[in-house]
């Protein structure tokens, strides 16, 4: 039956993984991979996600089903997370928010409703490069998917004009895919004056925002600071559609937690959208799970948990800042690696593309056991205190050739 089946090819990323699995070199680093590590290269649950679970425990749930939409006290609390509790649609009532499995899933929502009820043609515009599963995921929702200038391959930078050229080309009513902030692969986020035009231009094409906030708060530490770009927009005026995660921030991965919303015009059509979501949801997967969504509402709706939740954020995106600090500072300052090495501590999130050549990667696995992407995008969660000067002197070598 299956005969004429083909071999599909392997994920890039989990390619890369299992490279850095079979190296016996003691020394090896896995840049690839998109999780959180702490300074001792393992992966971290933190306090405040044990404490919510403790608190969970004690409260002894049961294991029923929750609704199509999920936990409501997790999507109201999601919601304000994202829109700050001064938002103009929030405060009316105006925004329509579902449980969703994890960021992923959340655009797979979002991609279908726009593919079934957004009353315009049906065309998305991603940044290039962007996330590799977007691609194929708002292809697979039915929407047609095209591309906007992002990347300066020359100055390691925010193709600025590129961006607004085609973001103007673009025909109206077009929807546009905005990384909220700490953008993957690149690491380059538009300045909030960058976004105020964006949003300028957004509104003049009459344009769709749709928000992938994979990375609140783990982008600079602060959650509002990470959400100007949404709220910027939605001060502005526009109905906007937002990608929530917190496998990132609250580091639940593997819980799959998070959420779609879109801003409304009233209460009215909030219960139309609503149930519009519900019957995108039930045939997919039915209904949401459970726990994720209880330990990330148990840390939002608790002053106390939320303050040490935002701590340990911030203790996450600092670690990462003085990651890039260090490799800036090795090969700028000490090993005089030829090249500029400005972005690295320009970048903001997990991600940094470096700047390195496909030969040049290629050579860093082979010689030095360090493993990123071919087109060298790293993950700086990879990088600690115990591996970091070995990965700026292997860099610096495979630089010199
Ligand atoms: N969007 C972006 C830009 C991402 O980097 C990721 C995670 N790699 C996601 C969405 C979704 O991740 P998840 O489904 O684990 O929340």
């Amino acid at each position: 039956t299956w005969a004429s089946v083909v071999q599909g090819p392997p994920d890039p990323i989990l390619g890369i993984t299992e490279a850095f699995k079979a190296d016996k070199d003691p020394r090896k680093i896995n840049l690839g991979v998109g999780a959180y590590r702490d300074e001792h290269g393992k992966p971290y649950v933190l306090q405040s996600v044990k404490k919510a679970e403790e608190a969970i425990a004690a409260q002894n749930p049961d294991k029923e089903y929750l609704g199509i939409t999920g936990l409501p006290e997790f999507t109201s609390r999601a919601a304000l997370l994202a829109y700050g509790a001064d938002s103009d649609p929030l405060t009316r009532g105006a925004i329509s928010v579902t449980q969703s499995i994890s960021g992923t899933g959340a655009l797979r929502i979002g991609g279908t409703f726009l593919a079934r009820h957004y009353p315009h043609a049906k065309a998305i515009y991603l940044p290039t490069p962007t996330w590799g599963n977007h691609i194929p995921l708002f292809r697979d929702s039915g929407l047609e998917v095209r591309s906007y200038r992002y990347f300066n391959k020359d100055t390691i930078g925010l193709d600025f004009e590129g961006l607004k050229a085609d973001l103007l080309a673009a025909p109206e009513h077009a929807v546009v895919l905005l990384h909220a902030c700490a953008h993957n692969p690149t690491g380059i986020d538009p300045t909030p004056e960058q976004w105020a035009t964006i949003s300028d231009i957004v509104k003049e094409r009459k344009l769709f925002p749709f928000f992938d906030m994979a990375y609140q708060g783990f982008a600079s530490g602060n959650i509002a600071r990470d959400a100007f770009a949404v709220r910027h927009f939605v001060a502005q005026g526009h109905q906007v559609a937002v990608a929530q995660s917190f496998a990132k921030n609250m580091g639940l991965y593997g819980e799959r937690t998070g959420a779609f919303s879109l801003t409304v015009a009233d209460p009215e059509e909030k219960a139309r959208v609503d149930s519009q979501l519900k019957i995108i949801i039930r045939p997919m997967y039915s209904n949401p799970p459970a726990h994720g969504a209880r330990i990330a509402s148990q840390i939002l709706g608790d002053a106390t948990l939320y303050a040490h939740w935002e701590t340990e954020v911030k203790g996450m995106a600092d670690r990462i800042i003085s990651m890039r600090e260090k490799i800036y500072s090795i090969l700028t300052h000490d090993l005089k690696t030829p090249g500029t090495w400005d972005h690295i501590k320009n970048q903001i999130g997990m991600f940094s593309y470096t700047g390195l050549k496909p030969d040049q990667t290629k050579a860093l696995a082979e010689k030095a056991h360090i493993y990123m992407t071919s087109e060298g995008r790293i993950s700086m969660a990879g990088l600690n205190g115990g591996n970091v000067e070995y990965f700026a002197e292997s860099v610096d070598s495979a630089v010199r050739g």
